[in-house]
């Protein structure tokens, strides 16, 4: 049987929000079969449980937020995707997440923190089936026109894969591989995605520090490009680093369902948002997907029963 994972022990991390620039602790803890991924609000006066899933997603503007029922007022949980996306690269399903502010911390950037902390956390196997979310039809959505047209789709498979196309007009970001295609089969997600940095526009971050966004942002936790170049000292840490970030972002968007995806995955410029809107448009019709188990590890996809090697 495919089984379901959680953390073997409970483990911690401190650091700040990029968006906030508040200072954030988490707690990391094991959880039984089921339970998917659930911030907890450990501030707040009563705790209070947000349960990861594509219709708790309030907010998708700079990052994904997320909040009891998807309510805009209610208490909230910003900028997950990357902590999600390390769940879904590990392939875990069950944790519970103790955060003491609103946002989870942006650490280095990338999602390798969180692979490096979960890792040492341990991953335990559990004695209830893995329910991955079977793409039965092709489902696509589309925004804008011209130059301004992105567009992300989900088609059955067999596996999981995502294909990413940025277009960034930017010379120190076209200078860089524009395409990727990622097999999360493949046992690379640590290698190839993980350490991938957000990045941002040197022009965009000041207008967005003057709009009270981005306080926690530095090159520490970001790739920051001016008009021609990639202003960090140490340079990219991959020759792909851009893309690579979109798609370390859309696995942990996609992680929002609570099950890994049966299916490719392929984006044109796409973001937070229209990922959600992908996933709100495959879950309103039930015709197009399906929970689906392998009682027989042969019968999942090559990679899917094994646990992902170290680093
Ligand atoms: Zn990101």
């Amino acid at each position: 049987m495919v089984k379901q994972r959680t953390l073997k022990s409970i483990t911690r991390a401190v650091g700040v929000g990029i968006h906030s620039g508040q200072k954030v602790e988490l707690t990391l803890r094991p959880a039984p079969p089921d339970t998917g991924i659930v911030f907890r609000r450990v501030d707040l006066s009563q705790p209070v449980d947000i349960p990861v899933r594509a219709d708790t997603v309030c907010d998708t503007r700079m990052a994904t937020t997320v909040s009891p029922g998807g309510d805009p007022n209610g208490p909230k949980v910003q900028t997950i995707e990357h902590l999600l996306s390390a769940c879904a690269g590990l392939g875990l399903d069950n944790v519970v997440v103790d955060i003491s502010a609103d946002e989870v911390p942006i650490l280095d950037g990338s999602a390798a923190s969180f692979v490096y902390l979960l890792q040492s956390a341990g991953i335990e196997l559990q004695d209830a089936p893995k329910k991955f979310l079977r793409v039965k039809k092709p489902v696509e959505v589309r925004q804008g026109e011209g130059k301004r047209l992105m567009w992300a789709k989900l088609e059955p498979l067999h596996g999981y894969t995502l294909s990413f196309q940025i277009e960034f007009d930017n010379p120190a970001v076209s200078a860089t591989g524009q395409q990727y295609v990622f097999d999360m089969g493949s046992g690379q997600y640590k290698r190839e995605i993980a350490r991938a940095r957000t990045f941002g526009m040197a022009s965009d971050i000041d207008l967005m520090r003057s709009r009270g966004l981005t306080l926690g942002g530095s090159m520490d936790n970001a790739i920051v490009v001016d008009d021609y170049k990639v202003l960090n000292a140490e340079g990219l840490r991959y020759d792909d680093e851009f893309v690579k970030h979109k798609i370390l972002d859309a696995i942990g968007d996609m992680q929002v369902i609570g099950h890994p995806l049966l299916a490719a995955y392929t984006s044109f410029k796409g973001g937070h948002a229209l990922n959600n809107k992908l996933l709100r448009a495959l879950l309103a019709d039930p015709e197009a997907y399906e929970l689906v188990s392998f009682d027989d590890e042969r019968a999942a996809p090559a990679g899917f029963a094994e646990l992902a090697p170290a680093w």
